[in-house]
């Protein structure tokens, strides 16, 4: 029943209790600070506001719900509020605890994994609902089985696909993609295989006689999960974590039908859609297709060049040379990525920022869409040290600037300054990137010439005759830069 209906219905009959009222008010008030919230998170100004109309949204939302369980179960009311307190109690000293281990470069494993809960939570709720459905021949029943069906379906594949994810983020695992022969026929396989089965469950009347297919069901889609990301190769990988952001959130609306629960149905396709959405700006900024990316590589015959090229040799120089070319510049455009995070270099970064300003240089940013390991990454990093908003470019707002830019500071970047995503066969062949090449001098920070970016693909930018390397931390190599100044 849609939130409406109760509404409506609470109004008109007294066959709802004061708690159903408040419950179903709770969700129309929760709901709509959720979209409030998503509204708000859309620009870095209003993303602070958002994010505490989302808070408020949920505590509603957590309150009206556990209200509702302690009502409804009047025989075991004190042993309901000690499991859920103490659910609460470790789910939140898990939570504290985690956020305040992790480092801002762990953050895109960390997503993963909590997007493996949701998976795993929706497969759990999908069996829960089996074991205690009623067992009638209704249509109700075999809806309701149908609905668990796809709950699983949903909640395994994502469960799996996120921890091949945070196994990859997490360089536990190789970023290679895995082109098994016939791997599209072998995806649609278990796809059609999973509805064949979902039917059969949806046409059982027994705890007993659809637990084989729900077996089967299951790892089936577990399988599918972890084969649709393996396929996925390094620079792929900022699409595939928004999209099972995107299953996590398809996860829990299909928990919301298992449990008719109106809220996280609501809540659940907000996510789903959203990230969805964000999956298809990020292959339209990457100039992948987002079929071929979410059904494993799809389309793609994974050919790619590993061929070791000899660009010649690259030049180096210092701290103090770069503080002087910094001094003759008019313009200067800073290119963060991946690095930026690992130094934490953002804040002698935003402090080299004020000081070239206030000696009258003009300094922008170029933000790639998948610099570093998370959407929006190095925006958050930026906002963090406080670097004004209006000097922060999307790539397509700065790519025509570089050839009129005296300097180019690449700040831990890579793969996203790669020119080599020019030539066809490279494995980034086609992903638009920053054009800093075009502009008189480039700066490149980073640690070694060892070491490759995400990718794993050479760049050739090192060895242009317009490019010096600046190796080091690249949060030393900035305060030596200020200290020159
Ligand atoms: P890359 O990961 O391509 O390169 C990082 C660079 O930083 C390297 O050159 C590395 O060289 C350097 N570096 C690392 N640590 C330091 C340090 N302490 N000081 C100085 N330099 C350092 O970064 P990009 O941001 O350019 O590209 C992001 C890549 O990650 C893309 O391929 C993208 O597809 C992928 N990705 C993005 C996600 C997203 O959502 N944004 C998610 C998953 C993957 P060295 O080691 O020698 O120092």
């Amino acid at each position: 029943m849609t939130l409406m209906a109760i509404t409506a219905s609470a109004a008109l009959t007294d066959t709802y209790t004061a708690t159903a009222r408040f419950q179903a008010l709770a969700y129309l008030l929760a709901a709509i600070l959720f979209i409030l919230a998503l509204a708000g998170l859309s620009k870095q100004e209003t993303a602070q506001r958002g994010n505490t109309l989302g808070i408020i949204g949920m505590t509603f939302a957590l309150l009206a719900t556990v209200w509702a369980v302690i009502d409804g179960d009047s025989d075991n009311r004190v042993l309901t509020i000690g499991l859920i307190v103490g659910a609460i109690l470790i789910g939140a000293f898990i939570g504290t605890w985690k956020a305040k281990k992790v480092e801002m470069t762990g953050m895109p494993e960390l997503i993963a994994m909590l997007h493996s809960f949701v998976g795993l939570a929706a497969v759990l709720v999908g069996y829960n609902s089996f074991i205690e459905q009623p067992g009638t021949s209704s249509p109700e029943n075999a809806f309701h089985m149908g609905e668990v069906g796809l709950a699983v379906f949903i909640g395994a594949v994502t469960f799996t696909g996120s921890i091949v994810a945070y196994l990859k983020l997490s360089a536990r695992i190789s970023g290679r993609p895995l082109t098994l022969p016939g791997r599209n026929y072998l995806n649609l396989a278990a796809i059609v295989l999973s509805v064949a089965l979902i039917i059969w469950m949806a046409n059982t009347r027994s705890v007993s006689a659809g637990l084989a297919p729900l077996i089967i069901l299951t790892v089936i889609a577990l399988l599918l999960g972890a084969h649709l990301v393996l396929a996925i190769g390094g620079g792929d990988m900022p699409v595939v974590v928004s999209m099972l952001n995107s299953y996590s959130g398809w996860a829990a609306a299909m928990a919301g039908f298992t449990l008719g629960n109106d809220l996280l149905i609501i809540t659940g396709a907000l996510v789903g859609s959203s990230g969805a959405y964000l999956s298809y700006i990020m292959c339209q900024a990457m100039n992948r297709s987002f079929i071929s990316v979410i059904l494993g590589g799809f389309g793609s015959d994974g050919a790619v060049s590993t061929e070791v090229k000899d660009y010649g040799e690259h030049r180096e120089t210092n701290e103090a040379d770069v503080a002087q070319l910094l001094k003759d510049a008019k313009s200067v455009v800073i290119t963060p990525g991946y690095g930026m995070a690992v130094a934490q270099a953002q804040y002698p970064v935003a402090d080299l920022t004020r000081k070239l300003r206030d000696r009258g240089v003009e300094v922008k940013f170029g933000i790639h869409p998948v610099a570093g390991r998370l959407p929006g990454h190095m925006n958050v990093l930026l906002a963090e040290a406080k670097v004004p908003y209006d000097i922060v470019m999307e790539m397509d707002e700065i790519n025509d600037d570089f050839a009129d830019t005296d300097v180019v500071l690449v700040i831990g970047a890579n793969d996203t300054v790669n020119p080599a995503a020019q030539e066809p066969g490279s494995p980034i062949a086609g992903m638009p990137v920053l054009h800093v090449w075009e502009a008189k001098d480039v700066i490149v920070f980073k640690r070694s010439m060892g070491n490759a970016g995400y990718a794993g693909v050479q760049n050739p930018l090192f060895f242009n005759s317009n490019t010096q390397m600046l190796l080091g931390d690249a949060k030393k190599s900035v305060e030596g830069i200020i200290a020159n100044l």
